[in-house]
């Protein structure tokens, strides 16, 4: 299987090597040469287990891997860690259902990914003889860091380092990295914002020469969800939710459904287009956005402006103005030349414009909408009241988004609404919103709040953190941040 670079079809890399590059050698993203190799018929789905679907799906997209070597990523990616296995139990509330892809270690969504990419990056190393250590860069703004140091946490060949914001995350989402446990993680706050420490990133990624020679048998890499290596095993759960309804008689095989999925870096909701190319009878993906709604506009004109106002929001793992992983589904309905025109304008000018022949093919798939934080309380608080679901603040614009479409359409079909963390990670927006009251932040009094408030379990993972005793505390300034990295890459 081969991949090419998004922006030139020449630039091709072999399976497990796309893992390990990241990214293109022209800076493009890499995309599967072709769909027919990645086929998959929904009728093979019946007798299959949850594992075994991302094995399959895994195993199309990494060819140089045996299936011993699948199995054996998948088993520790999933088995012990998600509850019986089940990567993404399926609700149903009212008509529709709420996939819920939030109940693994660190309770959001990006477990899925995070928990199966070290493991692929290993086995990529071994298949590629690579021997240096992987070193693992991450700036978070809060669900990815975690992920991450869980994912990667004592993954032998592998060290990683995250960097957080020392303003503007959450009294839990804090204390979840800061205690990870690992002899081979480092956490480290900024003093700054979000930008400061993405920044700093990128300016390292930058400077990678100068480090490799600061820092031998060091190779830099990155947890990003450009990755192809975490792309994949997020397109497992539109198959396995499909098998749910076709096992619970919602549908017979080959009718479609529709999925509503909350979309920020454009990852989440592209593993569900390449199901639909792999031969999943997907009808329409709805992009859900908040009031940064830079894709709605996109959709809805065909034209991407990204020079606009930022806002912060309540749902803050969506608050994004540029959607890489949005430049591989540009590459599929326009093709390698345009997708480098439009990379190239949207870098100098902040936009781009698609033709409305490539404007029409994308509308075929994709529909949009968005929801602003007043929408999104209300959303939360009228589920809760009408269908005693508790929802977080993402997965209540989505439901919000979906419901305002099923309004436009004659016949709206099955939907499912992918919810991407627990309302736990965000009790003090869900207690705003089923009372009003804004509270502050006082982390772990707001899960037992909430708790007394709808009796709903506390997710033991979160529960687990609050008697332990952080375990990093260390602080950096926004330009000593390479030091710190040479200074713990070398130990
Ligand atoms: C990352 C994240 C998203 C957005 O997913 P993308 O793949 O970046 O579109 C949505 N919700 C939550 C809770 C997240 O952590």
């Amino acid at each position: 299987m081969f991949y090419l670079s998004t922006r030139d079809k020449a630039i091709k890399v072999l399976h497990s090597q796309a893992i390990l590059n990241g990214i293109a050698a022209d800076g493009g993203l890499n995309i599967p040469e072709n769909f027919d190799e990645l086929k998959f018929n929904p009728q093979e789905l019946e007798s299959m287990s949850n594992l075994e679907i991302s094995e399959r799906i895994l195993g199309s997209f990494f060819t140089d891997f045996t299936k011993e070597e699948i199995k054996e990523v998948v088993k520790k990616a999933y088995v012990g860690k998600f509850p019986d296995n089940d990567i993404a139990p399926l609700s149903a509330v009212g008509d529709d259902f709420v996939m819920e892809l939030y109940h693994g270690p660190t309770c959001a969504f990006k477990d899925v990914a995070l928990s199966a990419l070290p493991h692929l990056m290993i086995k990529a190393k071994e298949k590629n003889n690579v021997d240096e250590t992987v070193l693992i860069l991450t700036a978070t703004s809060g669900d990815t860091g975690s992920a991450a140091l869980t994912g990667f946490a004592d993954v032998p060949g592998t060290k990683i380092i995250v960097f957080y914001p020392k303003t503007g995350i959450s009294v839990i989402q804090e204390r979840q990295m800061t205690t990870c446990k690992g002899k081979n993680v480092n956490v480290c706050a900024v003093e700054g914002n979000f930008d400061d420490a993405q920044r700093g990133v990128k300016q390292i990624f930058a400077n990678a020469e100068k480090l490799r020679e600061e820092m031998p048998g060091i190779v830099l890499s990155s947890a990003n969800s450009i990755n192809i290596g975490r792309l994949a095993p997020q397109i497992a759960y539109y198959f396995k939710a499909y098998k749910e309804l076709m096992k619970n008689g919602t549908i017979k095989c080959g009718e479609p459904v529709n999925f509503t999925v909350p979309t920020g870096n454009f990852g989440d909701i592209l593993a569900g287009y390449f199901a639909k190319k792999m031969g999943l009878p997907v009808g329409k993906l709805i992009c859900a956005s908040n009031q940064n709604d830079v894709l709605t506009e996109f959709f809805e004109t065909g034209i991407y402006r990204s020079k606009r106002p930022f806002h912060i929001t309540k749902s803050p793992s969506m608050d994004i103005l540029v959607s890489s992983n949005l430049e591989r589904l540009i590459c599929m309905v326009a093709g390698h030349e345009k997708t480098k025109e439009y990379m190239k304008k949207l870098a100098e000018t902040g936009e781009y414009k698609l033709t409305s022949q490539e404007h029409g093919t994308m509308l075929a798939e994709f529909d949009s909408g968005c929801a602003n934080d007043e929408e999104t309380l209300a959303t939360i608080k009228s589920v809760y009241r009408e269908h005693e679901y508790l929802m977080d603040t993402h997965t209540a614009v989505a439901w919000k988004v979906c419901q305002d479409w099923k309004q436009t359409q004659t016949d709206p079909g099955v939907n499912v609404i992918l919810s991407t963390a627990s309302p736990y990670k965000f009790a003090g927006s869900v207690i705003e919103a089923l009372t009003g009251q804004k509270l502050e932040d006082t982390g772990f009094e707001l899960m037992y709040k909430l708790h007394e408030m709808t009796g709903s379990a506390i997710p033991e993972s979160l529960e687990a953190i609050k008697d332990m005793s952080p375990l990093h505390n260390d602080v950096t300034d926004k330009n000593e941040m390479q030091n710190y990295i040479i200074e713990k890459g070398r130990n």
